[in-house]
Order: C-alpha cells, then structure tokens, then sequence
C-alpha cells in the first residue's frame, strides 16, 4: 500500500501543520497574521536547501521559487496556500497518523465525544488500509490547504533530485490569506510568470476543477433615529429592527447555503452588528453565472428600497462590491491546462472528474487576472473543522498527477 512518496508527503504535512498559521478577516495587515510567515519562512529554507532557484519571500508575502526546466516547455505554475481557515480553532495542531486504518470508528483524545466513521463519512470507508492522518479533536487538522504544499514541495523535490526527467520550468507559489480570499496580490500575476498554473486545493483524487462561484460582498448600512427612550413615541426610529426586517425579507427557504446545492447559489448574511442608532449587515452573494449574480444583487437593493420607503426617516444604504469570478469564464476559451491536467491523471491511473467548486480558489482570482488557473485534488476531507483528515496514499496520488503533468506538458511541445 506504501508508494515511494508516502514517507516525505506524511512527515511534511505533519510538521506544516503543527504550525499555527491561521489567518484573520479582521486584521488589515498583509499578511493579515504573521504567524502565517512562520510557515513560508520555513518554506524558503526547505526549498533553498533542496535546490530550488530564486526562492523569494516577497514583501507582500509570497513564497515564489523556480525548478529549472530541463526540456524545452511551457512554464507550469503549482500554488497552495499557507494559512489555515479561521472557522476552527487552529492553536496547537497535533496531527495523529493513524497507519494501515483498520475501518473502525476513529477517535480523538482531546474531544472523548467526537467521532470520524466511515458511517457518516463514506469515503472513509474506501480508505481502508491507507495511512490517515487527522487532528486531535480540539482543533483543525490544516490539510487545507498544508497538503498543498507538501505535495507541491515533494514534487519539486522529486524532479530536482531524479536527473533525465524531461520537463520544463516549474514555478512554485505559497500564498497567504487565501482562506479570507486575500490570496492575490496585484503583483502577484507578474511575479509568478507563468503560461499557466494549479492550485492544489481541491478534495478526493481525479479532481480537476474549472469552475469556481462568481462571487460579490454586500453590506448594508442602516441609520436610524436615536432618541432617550422615554421621550421616544413617534420619534425614535430603531436601526436594529430595521435590520432585522432586511434579513426577514430575504428569501430563506430557497436561497441560502443551508437549502441550496449544486448549482444554485445563494445569499448568506454572516455578521450583522450595530445599535439603535447604526446597524450593519454583511451578507455574501454567490451564483456560478453572473446573471444569477446580479439577480441576487438586485433583489438585496429591492428589499433595501422597499424598507426604506416605509420608513423614510430611516437611512439605508446598500454597497456590493466584486469578489471573485467564476475561472470557466476564462478556461473555456482555452481548456488546455484543465485538458493537461485531466489526461495526467489518466496517466496516473485516475479518471479525472470536473464539479463545480461551492466556493472560490486564489486560482479563481489568478484565472481573473490573466493567468489560468484550475485546482487539482489534494485528498482533503471535512475540512475547517475538528474532524478533518486526509489519506497519504491520496497525496501520493496528486503528487503523481502533477510530476505526470509537467513531463506530459514538455513532451507535447
Ligand atoms: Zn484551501
């Protein structure tokens, strides 16, 4: 059952994901933690090491590093991303392998209640022999996205050290803030110089996806009339109720996350804060076509202008701004590095499958900004929470996918 990469991509992803590098959608720094550095400084010197070329950590915190070609191809850019969501805890990370899993119910120390059974959790089930790693039940594990990086950097690894394996140049980014969908850099695009890349971020093996959500951020800020409560009656305009009204008004049975799936997308509100006198909403709108997008957008200004035209003392304002697109956009009109991808793990002995990412990837922004960018599989499951866990025989398996890749990109050539 062990493969040749098995030993380097478990103790990789052990000793990335011990380290604390969850990021902060509160901070305005860049990076938005620098406990995120931590991680990338010890990319630098890990890569330095192996003999990558112009390892960089740029000033907006960005791991970039090249494997020289050794065959004349196009330049293949592998991205992952260093921090850890900020929907779990992520302090004091102790990853368990548990070797040869026997298919019975695994359990945590650190959370006696908690369990991960192939009863609940299927693709468990088909794991049965392989070597699982999760966490210890108080925190998440990080696999998403550290089993990114201990693949990319086992497949550097691979193709420095194995002299005659013909393919081209090969650029290496690690990225910050992914998690808070600050990825991307403006700079970035530039710095990484590729024809084309992958993020590897994506769940079970044969994975090869192209498409991501189009997605926009919404806030509403109300402005009610604030006045002593006891002299209140026929003055006293109060923001939280109104706020409480936009939320009412939004369609909840067919349109949020919770009662939609596949390719319907939805509205979220995720934070609403404020007084009698302000209150603020923040909502998230998602859809795979902009259509459905600006529908979404549309029906939040239509509730907005609908309240406030029953209480005009009442201020409502409604900003929307973009996010992210869908990459299928841009991949569609030229599909072959999803076509690349896709014939690798045909190579690697996997039928490759495209779904449509619930969500957004730094290679939906790449893609946007003029790099192409589909996600590969990493083997990631339950992820940003403490369940979470991941086969090392599937991290082998995405680690043969994209040696594959690059010799099949430099033989097409
Ligand atoms: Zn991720």
């Amino acid at each position: 059952m062990r493969t040749p990469f098995d030993a380097a991509l478990q103790e990789r992803l052990m000793r990335y994901a011990a380290i604390d590098s969850q990021s902060d959608e509160t901070s305005d720094s860049q990076p938005s933690t620098a406990i995120q550095l931590d991680v990338s400084r010890m990319l630098v010197d890990e890569l330095t090491a192996m003999g990558a070329r112009d390892v960089t950590l740029t000033e907006y915190g960005v791991v970039l590093a090249t494997v020289p070609g050794t065959a004349p191809g196009p330049t293949i850019g592998f991205c992952s991303h260093v921090d850890t969501a900020p929907a779990f805890c992520a302090t004091g990370v102790k990853p368990r392998v548990h070797r040869a899993y026997d298919g019975t119910p695994i359990r945590f120390p650190d959370a006696p209640d908690l369990e991960l059974s192939p009863e609940t959790v299927p693709y468990l089930g088909e794991k049965i022999g392989c070597d699982i790693v999760t966490a210890s039940g108080a925190t998440l594990l990080g696999a998403d996205d550290k089993a990114g990086i201990a693949i990319i950097v086992t497949m550097a690894e691979h193709l420095l050290h194995t002299p005659g394996l013909a393919h081209g140049p090969v650029r290496l980014a690690f990225t910050p803030d992914e998690e808070i969908g600050r990825g991307v850099d403006p700079r970035l695009p530039a710095d990484f110089a590729v024809d084309f890349a992958y993020t590897l971020d994506g769940s079970k093996p044969g994975e090869i996806e192209y498409e991501s959500f189009s997605a926009d951020g919404a806030e509403v800020v109300i402005t009610g009339v604030s006045i002593h409560t006891g002299w209140a009656k026929g003055k006293l305009v109060n923001a939280l109720h109104l706020a409480a009204k936009v939320v009412e008004m939004l369609p909840q049975a067919t349109m949020t996350p919770e009662t939609t799936e596949g390719r319907d997308g939805f509205w979220h509100v995720y934070e609403m804060s404020g007084t009698a006198a302000e209150a603020r909403i923040k909502l998230i709108l998602r859809d795979f076509e902009l259509g459905g997008l600006a529908a979404k957008g549309a029906m939040l200004h239509a509730v907005c202008d609908a309240l406030a035209a029953t209480e005009p003392r009442a201020g409502i304002a409604c900003t929307i701004r973009p996010q992210y697109r869908n990459m299928r956009y841009w991949l569609e009109d030229d599909m072959t590095p999803v076509d690349l991808a896709r014939a690798a793990c045909r190579d690697a002995g996997i039928e490759p499958v495209s779904t449509a990412i619930r969500g957004g990837t730094d290679g939906s922004r790449l893609t946007e900004m003029g790099v192409p960018c589909p996600n590969i599989f990493t083997g990631q499951q339950e992820i940003h929470g403490p369940l979470e866990w991941i086969s090392v025989q599937d991290m082998a398996l995405a680690t043969r996918v994209c040696l594959e890749l690059v010799q099949r990109a430099a033989r097409s050539e």
